[in-house]
């Protein structure tokens, strides 16, 4: 070895663990089914969302959890939600197939949300089926109500999603007025008016039923203070005859995808060393993730996920409800039940956070020119089969032996690895970090990327050079014993139909 081991090792909840620890039965399903191989556990979305659901009942808060669907194209996980107490979850889709999706599931239109672009047949279907359609901006609100009167649909329950918002920064909270980042959907608070204005004259298809955000940012801050604006807007819509009842917050309550916070701070502080060059590369080709060295001083910001997050999920919804609103001077939960409104959620990656995990078999082990001690490992899938690196998410996979117990010994310990793809491209790198694990590996082993369900194990999948994407499989456990099928057999019953171990 070079260098001390600098792991990235995942946080791993009991579940997932368990699965984890059954390595003969993961191998067993990559025999049957190729690699990659997705794996997901349908209970854990249903446990994640009571998660939610607790921290409502915490603050006395009524409204509905709504699983942002593109975090996972899944049947399994889509049909477990709809499975949930109807008052309390449903989905938030973003495209026509995901409504299609959705309603074949068992979400009736009731319980769906349509945001996002949408389409006329997106629009008409989501109106037909009695949806909340969260509408994007002033010319989406004319055409749904064009759509509504045309096709003589039910009037159609509509929020408003909105952008822009302002805040004040800087010391004592007296500082410049600045905007929320810029955001490419929603419609700005400053043209809030002709929001209104738009669903008065609208009033016989359109009803309005809450106002929403969805920011792209980790801060409570800036969430709290949009939380509170749109209080205060509901107040204007209130004296203008508009009667809006729930505040949507969007979704991005994030996910910790490291379990330790000194191996999270020991790897960002040597990334900043290694492009400084005080320290060998940790990356493929020395890639410095946004960071660079101009004159001995590095430069840039990481773009990373904050992969360890000490608050995360319902967790960061708890902060966010706690925490101060400065302008009126009492926290979120406290406005909200004071003005009786309802809260939506969206939440996509932290619903399917420990739900499920990435297999991919090792197909060559091969000694890294010119680097001693190192490996070049090629893995039966690519970069579009567990896009971590698309997201800046760094967490290591965990090594599971062909054959039994590893004699670590006689593979000399800890070994640092890049892990290469399937195609036949350059740029293929599972990820471009300088992975360490805890022996060299050996072909037929498997690596296991695990907490993938949220965007990573489906969402940049491809067919590029005919390779296969990854099945993908629900596992239950039924009275004890550990069950799979293809994930489009999986319904929640007690008896499931389909293939069974
Ligand atoms: C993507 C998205 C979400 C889900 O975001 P997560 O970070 O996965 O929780 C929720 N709402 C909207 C409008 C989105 O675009």
């Amino acid at each position: 070895m070079k260098d001390a081991p600098l792991y990235l090792r995942p946080r791993v909840d009991p579940p997932l663990a368990s699965l984890l620890g059954d390595a003969p039965f993961l191998h067993s399903l990559v025999d049957a089914l190729g690699s990659p191989l997705n794996v997901l556990l349908p209970e854990v979305v249903a446990e994640n969302a009571e998660r939610f659901r607790s921290v409502y009942r915490r603050h006395h808060l009524a409204g509905r959890v709504y699983f942002a669907h593109k975090a996972n194209r899944s049947s399994a996980l889509v049909r477990r939600l709809a499975a949930c107490d109807p008052a309390a979850v449903g989905i938030d889709v973003a495209s026509l197939e995901e409504l299609r999706h959705a309603l074949s599931c068992g979400f009736t239109g009731d319980r769906v949300m349509a945001t996002g672009p949408k389409d006329a047949e997106f629009l008409w279907l989501a109106a037909r089926t009695g949806a909340t359609v969260n509408v994007d901006s002033l010319a989406e609100l004319d055409q749904l109500a064009e759509t509504v009167r045309q096709y003589a649909l039910p009037r159609t329950d509509v929020l408003v999603r909105l952008s822009g918002f302002e805040s004040e920064t800087g010391p004592g909270g007296a500082g410049t007025r600045v905007l929320s980042r810029r955001s490419r959907f929603g419609t700005p608070v400053a043209e809030a008016d002709r929001l209104w204005t738009a669903l008065e004259r609208h009033a016989d298809s359109l009803e309005l039923v809450g106002l929403a955000y969805h920011l792209d940012t980790t801060g409570l801050e800036e969430k709290g203070r949009a939380l509170e604006r749109c209080v205060l807007l509901m107040d204007e819509c209130r004296a203008r005859g508009l009667a809006p009842r729930a505040v949507d917050i969007g979704g991005g309550f994030g996910v910790g995808y490291v379990e330790d916070a000194g191996e999270w701070e020991r790897w960002t502080t040597a990334l900043s060393e290694a492009v400084l060059g005080t320290r060998p590369p940790l990356t493929w080709r020395g890639h410095g993730y946004g960071l660079r060295n101009e004159a001995g001083t590095v430069r840039g910001s990481a773009a990373l996920y904050p992969a360890h997050r000490p608050t995360a999920g319902p967790g960061y919804l708890d902060a966010l409800l706690t925490g101060p609103a400065p302008v009126l001077g009492r926290t979120p939960a406290t406005l909200l039940l004071e003005h009786l409104h309802d809260l939506y959620v969206e939440p996509g990656r932290a619903l399917v956070d420990q739900c499920g995990l990435s297999l991919a078999r090792v197909l060559e082990v091969r000694p890294l020119d010119g680097d001693p001690g190192r490996f070049l490992v090629r893995l039966g899938m690519n970069a579009g089969d567990v896009s971590l690196e698309e997201h800046g998410v760094l967490v290591d996979p965990v090594l599971l032996p062909r054959r039994g117990a590893p004699d670590d010994s006689a593979d000399g310990g800890p070994v640092g690895v890049h892990l290469v793809g399937n195609l036949c491209l350059e740029a293929d790198l599972i990820t471009r970090r300088l992975v360490f694990l805890p022996r060299t590996p050996r072909p037929g082993d498997l690596l296991a990327f695990v907490n993938t369900a949220g965007y990573v194990m489906d969402f940049h999948a491809h067919h590029a050079q005919r390779q296969p994407s990854a099945r993908t499989v629900a596992v239950t456990d039924e009275g004890g014993t550990r069950r799979w099928c293809p994930d489009e057999n999986y319904w929640p019953l007690t008896h499931p139909q389909g293939a069974s171990a």
